[in-house]
């Protein structure tokens, strides 16, 4: 039996209604429908600064989830860098499952690997610094505790240091390093990997010792271009919500 899935990442939905969120929400109700599984591969939200407050200003979209495991569709999600604070409330509240990153899984018999990106952009020490950070136990831990108001300040003065970071790193910077890609492969023994979060969506093949593999990048979300990644009977198709 072929089945088919589905692949999307860096929607960064802001919080409240918007186009992107409508989009998600009739990608979830209608072509999501049609698979067998969906792969949230982060960055889905601009930001999460707790289950508390991401499960209500998202509600629309925990319910679409919901609807959508209901309907008998696997979810699972990986964490961006923006969103890596969902939790288990989260999951039990949308169906989804978390994985984390990266995750080797079988896409109609294809051994892929799946990642949000990040962890290989290994040429922006300041960015691994940080992440090596966020991601401490700890750190969210005392993070979580802090009141609604004080964490909103604290992502919304992260985001501005980001787009201000953004400004001044050259592009090769921000993209992963072509050399943590290889050792991916390597390591995994896959001849495909599917991720993010650097908003430059291409199909990439290269040789890694000797072997062809390909590299798929997801595509961001805008408001006229939301685009999401169907895997069936072997082959990957680009499409739009
Ligand atoms: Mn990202």
């Amino acid at each position: 039996m072929t089945q088919r899935t589905l692949f999307v990442s860096d929607l960064h939905l802001p919080n409240g209604p918007s186009p992107l969120r409508d989009g998600l929400i009739r990608l979830l109700d209608g072509p999501a429908r049609a698979t067998h599984a969906v792969y949230l591969l982060g960055d889905i939200f601009e930001y999460w600064i707790g289950d508390d407050v991401g499960l209500r200003d998202h509600a629309p979209v925990i319910d679409a989830l919901r609807a959508l495991n209901s309907a008998g569709v696997a979810i699972y999600a990986m964490h961006g860098n923006r969103d890596f604070l969902y939790g288990r409330a989260f999951e039990r509240a949308s169906g989804v499952q978390l994985l984390t990153d990266p995750t080797v899984v079988d896409v109609d018999g294809v051994p892929t690997l799946l990642s949000h990106g990040d962890l290989w952009c290994t040429d922006d020490h300041a960015y691994q610094r940080w992440r090596r950070f966020s991601r401490n136990r700890f750190a969210q831990w005392v993070f979580l505790k802090l009141p609604q108001s004080r964490r909103l300040r604290i992502a919304g003065g992260l985001r501005g240091q980001s787009a201000d970071a953004k400004q001044t790193k050259s592009v090769e910077i921000m993209d992963v390093n072509p050399l943590a890609v290889e050792a991916a492969f390597r390591h995994y023994g896959v001849s495909r990997i599917i991720h993010g979060h650097t908003h430059r969506p291409a199909d990439h093949r290269l040789s890694v010792d000797g072997r062809e593999v390909e590299r798929i990048v997801l595509a961001d979300w805008h408001a006229d271009l939301m685009e999401y990644l169907v895997a069936e009977h072997g082959h990957l198709r680009r499409m739009h919500v």
